[in-house]
């Protein structure tokens, strides 16, 4: 983050693209002293509550009231290993209940309900609320994110009048049930049928085939009475694709009439939810139960919707949905927070073996490795942290009609799939390397890891499995957004990507032009990429763009090939798939960092800007040696100046390391949520 602008020399010019390079004689490499390094660079001093207030956001207040409510329930932490399953689901349900009364649940809904009516002030409150139990968490996901949010979105005021002032405070519980054990990623071939029965005015909702049964469904094996189901909508023999219907699964804690129910049993993580599978025989409900926002059903059995095409009318439906996906996201980067608070503390107590000195053991932070297995992690953290805010504050804009043209909710949509898919592997990643940092006592239970590692494992699943995401970031993007894209089914999106827009994306991403572009950031002429200091964030921002339109080009040349040679389209997907997963994670990776160059350039010149500096160029550059191989393959950096990254790296982790408890405790997670007293101190 130009913290150091001195641009190092490489001895070699790169070699054209395509030419072998033979590997240029490595300039020697000084290793400082941490005291001679500490004296050519001053160290920052953190201002922690700064930091806290600059992560926090407009929303600290919200987050604040969610810290003093996680405290209060401190204790569920340890009921999550001392109760039993159904003693525990009870604990957290009531502890969600209690929460719902404070008003943290219901910041997303209209104040004429209860609720706060900030959308963005529901995202903040639900990150925050993954400092602790994440049972907690999810059950309030299920509650007011997708069975509230499904109400709100997909429903009209008739049913807000119905259902959402007591859903906000939690007297009424329901869930979301849209997966089937036949079907997850691909929701439009749901068995599920809802047929209209035009003399009795109802819908008839059935399971028509034997995996066609909902499954995974939080609240439905225990608590919820009412569900929204997802089914095939069919009126007069004609089906209009999936549409969603509030039916009533319950009724005085027993399966209403025709509707079976049975526990989805004992799962990895997350048991204070009762996960469930739900069977339909023939339940009838009223005409008035279909959420009709988007298409509707007269009496007389008139199909209608504002929306011509069933698949624009169907990815609308689903694009209301989104703020599921970006609390997630939010839910996984936070979760992350915890995980390195407690490696960091450890590591700032913990000694092993006499290193530097023979009278006393070095401490695990002071050991090169350990600085290099948690700092890149926690420099990560804050580029997601900071990639979230972006994506809430797009998502509040969006669903508060601040901002309403179609392209932005697309982009909208996109950007929540990539930074979810990001967030949450993070947070597997991340968690699996706190613990292991923590040796033999990470794996202690008390200690937070094993139910952080449980609990946020399907994070990676949820909300959309983080592979399927991407492809749906990847078709954007080889789109452009384009409003047909929405119209099309799978095969009708590989013709038009193979078809017109490749020679469009082709066009955009041409080497030329991409050079020309990364020109215009840099001042380096055609050798921009070894006249830069690494340091410098224009440079590194244009490594990771150069990489995803370079990436792009080449998917969709490949599609292009592959259609203009004859091959079968869904086979040309297919075989393209790993580069295609490759474009959207270097199309969000650079944005993520570009959301953390922007929020420090932003920040007042003080020691929080030169701290935060600092982690931004770690992340930055360990983007870039991570895929060392990639770049180098296509000419954009050379032996020296990958090797210059590699020891840049070990440098900035020796700078960060005396801040390293600071850029934790910034953070902001309460003591009490850490638990691990023999860790933390
Ligand atoms: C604890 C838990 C709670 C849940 N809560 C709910 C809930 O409340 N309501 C609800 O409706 N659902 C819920 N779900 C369901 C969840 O949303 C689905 O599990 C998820 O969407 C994935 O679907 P699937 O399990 O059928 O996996 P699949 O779609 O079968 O995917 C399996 C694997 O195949 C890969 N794959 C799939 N399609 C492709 C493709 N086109 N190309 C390449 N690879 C592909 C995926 O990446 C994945 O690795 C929950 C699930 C769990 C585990």
């Amino acid at each position: 983050m130009a913290t150091e602008t001195t641009a190092p020399t490489d001895p070699a010019p790169e070699p054209p693209e395509g030419v072998t390079e033979t590997p240029p004689v490595p300039p020697p490499m000084t290793e400082e002293s941490a005291a001679a390094e500490a004296a050519r660079y001053p160290q920052p001093v953190v201002d922690v509550p700064a930091l806290t207030a600059l992560l926090d956001g407009r929303y600290a207040e919200v987050r604040n009231l969610v810290r003093t409510n996680l405290v209060e329930y401190a204790s569920i932490l340890e009921e999550a290993e001392s109760l039993d399953r159904a003693a525990f689901r009870e604990r957290v349900k009531e502890v969600v209940l209690e929460m719902a009364a404070t008003g943290q649940t219901g910041m997303g809904f209209p104040q004429e309900y209860g609720g706060g009516g900030d959308v963005g002030a529901s995202f903040a409150a639900f990150e925050t609320l993954a400092f602790g139990d994440l049972s907690v968490l999810v059950k309030v996901g299920v509650q007011f994110g997708l069975f509230g949010g499904a109400v709100l979105q997909l429903g009209t005021k008739r049913h807000h009048d119905a259902y959402l002032r007591d859903l906000v405070t939690g007297k009424l519980m329901g869930c979301f049930a849209m997966t089937e054990t036949g079907h997850g990623s691909n929701v439009q071939a749901l068995g599920t049928v809802a047929t209209y029965d035009a003399e009795a005015g109802e819908f008839v909702i059935t399971t028509t085939e034997p995996e066609a049964n909902k499954d995974y469904i939080g609240n439905a094996a225990a608590h919820a009475e009412l569900a929204v189901v997802f089914a095939q909508l069919e009126v007069a023999g004609e089906r209009h694709g999936v549409h969603a219907f509030v039916v009533p699964i319950r009724r005085d804690g027993a399966p209403a009439a025709g509707v079976r129910i049975e526990d989805d049993g004992l799962k990895m993580g997350l048991n204070g939810v009762d996960n469930g599978k739900l069977w339909f025989d023939g339940v009838r409900v009223p005409r008035e139960a279909l959420l009709n926002r988007f298409a509707d059903v007269s009496e007389d059995g008139t199909y209608s919707s504002g929306i011509e095409n069933p698949n624009r009318r169907f990815f609308t439906m689903l694009g209301t949905l989104v703020q599921g996906r970006v609390c997630v996201g939010g839910g996984g980067i936070n979760a992350s927070k915890v995980a390195l608070a407690i490696a960091v503390r450890y590591a700032l107590r913990r000694r092993q073996f006499e290193a530097t000195s023979e009278d006393e053991e070095e401490l695990l932070l002071d050991y090169g490795q350990h600085q290099r297995r948690l700092f890149p992690l926690l420099a990560q953290t804050y580029a997601l942290h900071f990639a979230q805010e972006v994506v809430a504050g797009q998502c509040h804009q969006v669903f508060s009609g601040e901002v309403s043209d179609e392209k932005a909710r697309r982009e909208l949509e996109s950007r929540a799939a990539g930074t979810k898919a990001l967030g949450t592997w993070h947070a597997t990643r991340t968690i699996q390397e706190c613990r292991e940092a923590c040796g033999g006592a990470g794996y202690l239970a008390e200690n937070r890891f094993a139910a952080l590692k449980a609990d946020t494992d399907v994070f990676t699943t949820f909300e959309g499995d983080n592979t399927v995401l991407l492809q749906l970031v990847a078709k954007g993007l080889l789109t452009d957004y384009a409003g047909e894209f929405e119209e099309m089914d799978q095969l009708g999106m590989v013709r038009f990507v193979a078809g017109l827009a490749v020679e469009t994306v082709v066009e955009r991403t041409s080497v030329h032009k991409l050079l020309e572009r990364v020109r215009d950031l840099l001042p380096g002429g055609d050798q921009w990429d070894q006249e830069a200091g690494v340091l410098d964030s224009d440079y590194q921002l244009a490594m990771l763009r150069f990489r995803e339109e370079h990436i792009l080009a080449g998917v969709a040349r490949r599609l292009k090939r592959g259609i203009d040679s004859g091959m079968n389209p869904g086979e040309v997907f297919s075989r393209v798939q790993d580069h295609v997963i490759h474009a959207a994670r270097a199309h969000v990776e650079r944005l993520v960092l570009e959301a953390f160059v922007d929020k420090v350039r932003a920040m007042p010149d003080d020691d929080n800007k030169v701290a935060l500096g600092l982690l931004c160029d770690l992340h930055a550059l360990s983007l870039i040696e991570a895929d060392r191989a990639w770049f180098m393959e296509h000419g954009r950096l050379t032996v020296v100046r990958s090797k210059e990254i590699s020891r840049r790296i070990g440098s900035l982790c020796r700078r960060i390391r005396p801040l390293a408890r600071d850029l934790v405790d910034g953070f902001g997670v309460p003591d009490a949520m850490l638990r691990a007293p023999d860790l933390v101190g």
